[in-house]
């Protein structure tokens, strides 16, 4: 199933080097979609809190 922009109304592009910010804190570059028209970028939301317990795992573990 292929993501539209909302906005452009056109099919957005795979890419995996979206930036993540949670908090402060910079995490991995995530998989995801971005509008060739505008920039906006999409991901998947799964894959998101997936980063986060895992971040929140390695501030736990301190
Ligand atoms: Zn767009």
């Amino acid at each position: 199933m292929a993501w539209m922009c909302n906005k452009c109304k056109v099919e957005v592009e795979e890419v995996d080097d979206i930036q993540l910010f949670f908090k402060d804190l910079s995490l991995p570059e995530a998989t995801g979609y971005r509008c060739p028209q505008c920039g906006v970028e999409y991901i998947d939301s799964e894959f998101v809190v997936d980063q986060l317990s895992a971040a929140e795992q390695m501030l736990e573990g301190k």
